[in-house]
């Protein structure tokens, strides 16, 4: 009998730790301090990403394995940060569909599929991606909600406990070029959702609503209205001065889309919200005679109670060059000068890392992570960037510019881990071939940037294929110190597509690949210690939780989004893309699987001649490059999540017309342009497609050395010859 009550006690104990380590309720306190669990899309309100658990640790993570996987049933794309609370698993997929899952064992408990209207594909810049819900506390009768964005621009609020929809409301307007991928997060009852569509042409906003009702309670638009109009806020009045013309009006809102970070400081009461590229990107045509056009590619503070401006900090004036600064904020308390200061930093698209006291918006210090060619440093007398001569591309008639529109870090988490004061970044060295159109007109479903997309604008991929291109980018794990403003270490990889990170107090960094890969490393010096083999790209931000004493750590997996959509990874090129939630803990459980080699596609020859002039290929290429690069791929080299249109079968190339122009796989996605083309317009891009399958065996599946050779032999020199000068930027390694 007493060691029957024994029993009974030491279960009550160590239930009642357990307790103490498991929110009993989602809210302010809890999200600010999850313990065990990850309660927001950054884990907490800081969006560190840092876990404080520590049982897998740098001396044990060799024994780390594959527990558990989930597949999920939609084959997008995979950037969501799974949430979990109370042993449930909650998370996004592509399409907007959410699952719960048993956190122990993956057993699925409820799937929600919200049905999203598959020919808003279009809308989207990056895909059908969804970066992951958020959750909160309703009263007794409306109990824990869990809340996501869809693709079409709907808000739902789901039952987390039976994942039917407690409310719906459409957050972006009827027939627009709207669309939402990020994670909202909830600040006191209000659940805080942002918007894209930067490149289609729209005006960025964000939007409260109520928890319970899903009630409005206010919206903040970022950059100005109709200019001939009262503006909404006075924040606004002062912006509209920022801007000349009213082309940005005219083309479709100005940018400034809100589509990934938004961070609170509960003690300052301060919700910061980063902004996104001016619509269209080239400035000239968006804002004739200049101008900084506020509040475009910024870090920005509002009230959460009312959505009223306090400061901003602009990241990238004049923005020219899609340099959002949506990208991750962050932030922690460090020293600075000696003294410790509240901060908010950020590693947005421009290549600058930014370090600014989120107290009042002062800007304390910024440096180079990455290649930056566009500014050569920025003058922190006036806080502004100092722009180079390769940034005007308008001026100096086109130029290569690193970063690229990829961004130096785009959407894929960074890491701040208190332990080490290292901030850990996914970087992507990639250049970009800025050319300027001379006019836009606005289409709607289309990218309108005012940028020349082709590759024939491109000479150094005119002269040398794709493949020198290739040479220039590579991707990095850097450990970077935001105190001394250097890096740390880095750990370099031969591909851009490089994913999320996670750091924990057990001293490692979590880090998946755009080849599949899932690895850890020591935090103190980027030492390589454990990696798992996946059978799809893993590039969202993997979490960690731990339930019943043991640590979990657990990585969405699945192709999509930006880089891997154009750029991708050889080694996944070609294969089937896997959409699966991959869950670890210690121990052997027998599921790690070696590479699958399901290939999809073949390089398959002509059958038939290739009848057609080079004009015919040329037209094509330009209207392959406005219509059908920004999903699949620069010179039609995709990444196969959306097929590379290089490797089409007969049958494919048969049905050409009725895919393109009727729109008869519209059910995939691939909607019909027979509003927008003619017959004449969708051969001439059927015969630019043939020519690029006939070159394709010369472009194939260069090793990276490879290309790194037949860059410097054959692009850099040809190049020279044809274009003198031109190169400066790529050899200037002053910037
Ligand atoms: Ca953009």
């Amino acid at each position: 009998m007493a060691s029957r009550l024994i029993q009974i006690a030491t279960a009550l104990l160590l239930s009642a730790c357990f307790v103490q380590a498991q929110a009993t309720v989602v809210n302010e306190q809890s999200i600010s301090n999850p313990d065990n669990e990850w309660l927001s899309y950054g884990r907490n309100y800081k969006e560190q990403r840092f876990s404080p658990l520590d049982s897998v640790n740098r001396d044990n993570v060799d024994g780390l394995d594959l527990a558990w996987s989930f597949k999920f049933s939609t084959a997008r794309g995979m950037e969501a940060t799974p949430l979990v609370h109370k042993g449930v698993i909650y998370i996004s997929t592509g399409w907007s569909h959410v699952h719960a899952l048993d956190a122990r064992t993956g057993e699925q408990l409820w799937h929600f599929d919200a049905k999203v209207p598959r020919d808003h594909l279009i809308k989207t810049c990056c895909g059908a991606v969804n970066r992951g819900v958020a959750m909160w506390q309703g009263d007794a009768e409306t109990g824990l909600q869990i809340f996501f964005g869809t693709l079409d621009g709907r808000l739902v609020a789901l039952d987390a406990k039976t994942g039917e929809a407690n409310w719906v409301v459409q957050t972006t307007p009827d027939n627009s070029n709207y669309s939402v991928t990020g994670a909202p997060r909830v600040v006191d009852g209000k659940i805080i959702i942002g918007n894209g569509g930067g490149e289609l042409g729209v005006r960025g906003y964000i939007t409260a609503y109520d928890t319970t009702t899903g009630g409005e309670l206010w919206r903040f638009y970022t950059v100005p209205g109709d200019p001939s109009k009262p503006q909404e806020h006075p924040a606004l009045d002062a912006a509209v001065k920022t801007w000349g013309g009213d082309e940005w009006h005219r083309l479709g809102g100005g940018g400034g889309t809100v589509w990934d970070s938004l961070v609170y400081d509960p003690e300052l009461d301060l919700l910061y919200i980063g902004t996104g590229n001016g619509s269209p990107w080239n400035r000239e045509l968006r804002s004739p005679g200049g101008g900084d056009n506020l509040y475009l590619s910024s870090i920005v503070a509002l009230r959460p109670d009312t959505g009223a401006y306090v400061w901003h900090y602009q990241v990238t004036p004049k923005d020219n060059w899609d340099y959002t600064a949506t990208q991750q904020l962050t932030l922690a308390e460090i020293e600075v000068d000696g003294e410790e200061r509240k901060v908010i930093m950020q590693a947005p698209k421009n290549g600058f890392f930014y370090v600014l006291d989120r107290v009042t918006g002062e800007l304390l210090s910024a440096e180079k992570f990455a290649r930056a060619t566009w500014a050569s440093h920025i003058d922190m007398e006036t806080g502004r960037p100092v722009e180079t001569e390769y940034a005007d591309y308008q001026a100096n008639g086109g130029s290569y510019i690193w970063p690229s529109p990829y961004g130096a870090h785009n959407w894929q988490p960074m890491s701040f881990s208190p332990k080490t004061g290292l901030m850990y970044i996914p970087v992507q060295n990639i250049p970009h071939y800025f050319s300027a159109q001379k006019s836009v007109e606005y289409k709607v479903n289309r990218w309108n940037t005012g940028v020349d997309l082709n590759e024939s604008r491109d000479p150094l991929s005119w002269v040398a294929g794709q493949a020198s291109a290739d040479a220039l980018i590579s991707g990095e794990l850097l450990a970077w110190d935001p105190v001394n403003q250097k890096p740390a270490w880095k750990v370099p990889h031969a591909s851009p597509a490089n994913g999320g990170i996670l750091s924990t107090a057990g001293d490692l960094v979590f880090q998946g690949m755009g080849n599949g890969t899932f690895a850890a490393y020591d935090a103190d010096n980027g030492d390589a210690l454990w990696q798992y083999q996946s059978d799809s790209a893993v590039l969202a931000g993997p979490m960690t939780y731990e339930l019943d004493g043991e640590q979990y750590v657990a990585v969405a997996q699945g192709s999509g989004g930006t880089v891997m959509l154009t750029i991708g990874d050889n080694l996944m090129r070609k294969k089937v893309n896997q959409n699966k939630l991959l869950v670890f803990k210690l121990g052997d459980f027998g599921l790690t699987r070696a590479l699958a080699d399901e290939s999809l596609a073949t390089i398959l020859p002509l059958s038939e001649e290739l009848n057609a002039t080079p004009e015919q290929i040329k037209k094509g290429e330009e209207l392959y490059g406005h219509n059908c690069g920004t999903c699949h791929g620069i010179s039609a080299k995709s990444n196969y999540i959306v097929p590379d249109l290089r490797y089409m079968s007969d049958q494919t190339h048969l049905d050409f017309v009725g895919i393109v122009l009727g729109g008869s796989r519209s059910h995939k996605g691939m909607v019909g342009f027979y509003e927008t083309h003619t017959v004449e317009d969708v051969e001439n891009i059927h015969s630019y497609l043939k020519h690029q399958q006939q070159r394709l065996p010369e472009m194939v599946e260069m090793t990276f050395a490879q290309k790194i050779e037949y860059w410097v032999t054959y692009g850099l020199a040809k190049v020279g010859e044809q274009f003198p000068g031109l190169l400066n930027a790529t050899r200037d390694m002053s910037y």
